[in-house]
């Protein structure tokens, strides 16, 4: 019988501790048995039960714990190529839209944006580090004061259609082997992850911790034993 001590039971606040936990639970595991392609090819795989209950338009519950896997997933990812998620996710959302610059209601992400960002501009909100958002709730809060507006009146299916889109644009960095434009990307998909969730309205820090909770969600060790799956 396992013994959880403190340490293992204690909720991660910040997307730093989320991210050093779930690398003590899988990140050994992961790096014996995948490669980062791999893990990517785990979040795939689990995009098609979302795909699949947006068609059949089931219960929200339903996608609940694909969301949280997708986002263990993610870690994974980035666990394995060393990339801090805040600091990507900060980086390119610095607490505004970093295509039209507002802090709330952005509007400009329903139009058609190429990415060609102001660095200097960018680089004054990026240095506010005070402002980084302490939990993943703070950061979905900050996304939906940001996008929230235009987040309302986008179909569900439209918005994971987006989530899709930077999956892809992120697999084609991962292969091409450049680790700032994957950087970028990773941050994206994080953000239209999020972005789902307001969407569904569900609290991406409770699903993730309801599956996560300090342990392996499939082997119940703090410490993944897990076979390859
Ligand atoms: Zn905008
Ligand atoms: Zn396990």
């Amino acid at each position: 019988m396992k013994t959880p001590t403190i340490e293992v039971n204690t909720r991660p606040e910040s997307l730093k501790e989320w991210q050093a936990m779930l690398k003590r639970i899988f990140g050994e595991r992961n790096k014996k048995l995948y490669t980062p392609a791999e893990c990517l090819l785990h979040i795939l795989e689990e995009t098609r039960g979302i795909a699949q209950s947006l068609r059949k338009e089931t219960d929200t519950r339903e996608m609940t714990e694909r969301l949280a896997t997708i986002f263990g997933w993610l870690v994974a990812v980035l666990n394995y190529l060393e990339i801090d998620m805040e600091d990507a996710l900060w980086f390119k959302y610095p607490g505004i839209c970093p295509y039209c610059f507002v802090e709330k209601n952005c509007l400009c992400i329903s139009d058609e944006h190429k990415y060609d960002p102001d660095e200097v501009n960018l680089n004054h909100f990026r240095r506010d580090t005070e402002r980084i958002p302490r939990s993943l709730s703070e950061w979905q809060k900050l996304f939906k004061e940001i996008y929230g507006r235009v987040n309302d009146i986008t179909m569900r299916q439209q918005i994971w259609n987006h989530f899709m889109e930077e999956l892809a644009e992120m697999s084609y960095e991962l292969r091409h082997k450049d680790k700032q434009q994957l950087k970028e990307e990773s941050a994206d998909v994080l953000a239209w992850l999020i972005a789902f969730c307001i969407r569904i309205d569900v609290d991406l820090d409770e699903i993730v911790w309801h599956t996560y909770h300090g342990e392996c969600n499939v082997c119940a060790n703090a410490v993944c034993k897990c076979p390859y799956v």
